[in-house]
């Protein structure tokens, strides 16, 4: 393992400067490293950058990048929040800035009662009022709607890789809402893979799901081993908001892979992203 594409810091909602990130991945004997702030949004939320900050950001990644040019290669990254109703405002923000890459997300669904974007993730409370008030207590219409913007995004085509995919699941521990193994469930998750792929995308091997409340990571490894059977190039990334966490759960990630027979990753080269044997 010897990347971490997904990192935040105090740009965005991540603890510690982006510089502590770096050393870290330094220190683990990373080769790359990319920082991924959560995109600027035209609406209040208190996770993602302020617009008026991306030129310090991206100054400050470049500065850091030549710095450690020859140890460890830095990329400058977003997460972006791909919300269908809002992508094109949202993407004229960033659109002028050189990033190397982008992670396209879905932490938005539907609207509140305000008529502002639903984060359907942030706590298990607020996932069950949503549930109730804009999907009438019905899971299947939550997540169909959820996986319609993976669906959405990746026809859409400006990210390189599509964050925690199955993020659905975070407050499904025990299969609490829903089961994996439902058609249903299954077809929801097909239909965005063949959309992955389809549009060249790569998928993420999150770990922060190790974390999260829902003790799996992102995705489930079954949906991993389909992501191989359609040839969908992987990534292992932490999503750290510390810099400890840059090599969150390596480990596991590492014997998940092995597990499922993954024995190439993808890498971003200067020409561009290349599958290689890991
Ligand atoms: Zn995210
Ligand atoms: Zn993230």
């Amino acid at each position: 393992m010897k990347t971490s594409y997904h990192t935040h810091n105090r740009f965005c909602d991540g603890r510690g400067e982006i510089a502590d990130y770096v050393e870290v991945a330094l220190n683990a004997g990373l080769e790359a490293m990319g920082v991924s702030s959560h995109s600027p949004l035209n609406f209040p939320d208190e996770a993602a950058m302020r617009a008026e900050r991306l030129p310090a950001y991206c100054a400050e990644i470049a500065h850091l990048e030549e710095a450690y040019r020859r140890r460890l290669r830095i990329h400058l990254s977003l997460e972006f929040d791909y919300i269908p109703e809002r992508h094109e405002e949202l993407w004229s923000i960033v659109a002028s800035f050189p990033f190397d890459y982008l992670i396209g997300s879905v932490h938005f669904i539907g609207e509140d009662e305000r008529g502002l974007p639903w984060a359907f993730d942030l706590t298990r409370r607020r996932f069950e009022n949503g549930l109730r008030r804009y999907f009438a207590s019905d899971i299947r219409q939550l997540v169909g709607a959820y996986y319609e913007r993976i669906r959405s995004m990746a026809a859409w085509g400006r990210p390189a890789i599509v964050g925690h995919i199955d993020r659905v699941k975070k407050w499904n521990k025990d299969q609490r809402y829903f089961r994996e193994d439902e058609s249903w469930y299954r077809r929801e998750v097909e239909a965005a893979l063949q959309a992955c792929a389809r549009a060249g995308l790569i998928v993420e091997l999150n770990t922060i799901g190790w974390r999260n409340a829902v003790r799996s990571p992102y995705p489930s490894p079954w949906i991993l081993r389909r992501c191989l059977e359609l040839g969908i190039p992987l990534v292992v990334t932490t999503d750290a908001h510390a810099p400890v966490r840059v090599t969150d759960f390596h480990a596991e990630a590492e014997a998940l892979l092995r597990e499922v027979a993954c024995t190439s990753l993808a890498v971003l080269r200067d020409d561009g992203w290349r599958v290689e044997r890991s």
